[in-house]
């Protein structure tokens, strides 16, 4: 998938993307929480001893997309998702880390807009080399 024109214009969006696959219920998840605007789930391959996903249900690659162009129910929902989500895992006492890949220096591996929530251990340094 080619997310040219880059992360601050409006890349095409794939829906045979791995998560619009698992929004569509083609390929199964662990899932956190769900509402009408975003779905949680359990990273496949987790980097913390809990590793969380949150992806809104609104087809966008990249934040600037989202956020210049996602309703404010949208953008609303998410945000509010993602906090849910670390409400309800119980992270907020130990803390958590947040953190959205977007296009090809961050490896954004999934052309869907998310975000990774790690926990269960110090996190270490903000960025690994
Ligand atoms: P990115 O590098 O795009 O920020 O992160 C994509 C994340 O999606 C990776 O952490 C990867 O492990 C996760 N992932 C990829 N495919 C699947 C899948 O089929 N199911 C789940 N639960 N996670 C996936």
């Amino acid at each position: 998938m080619n997310l040219k024109p880059g992360v601050s214009g409006k890349p095409p969006y794939d829906d045979q993307n791995v998560f619009a696959r698992i929004l569509r219920g083609e390929i199964p998840c662990r899932t956190v929480f769900e509402d009408a605007f975003a779905l949680a789930f359990h990273d496949i391959n987790p980097q913390a001893p809990h590793h969380v996903l949150v992806i809104p249900k609104g087809r966008y690659v990249a934040f600037a997309d989202f956020a210049a162009n996602a309703s404010e129910a949208e953008i609303a929902g998410f945000i509010r998702a993602v906090g849910h989500v670390a409400r309800l895992l119980g992270f907020e006492d130990s803390g958590y880390r947040l953190l959205a890949n977007m296009g090809p220096d961050s490896h954004q591996e999934v052309p869907h807009l998310h975000v990774h929530i790690f926990a269960g251990r110090p996190l270490g340094p903000m960025l690994a080399g």
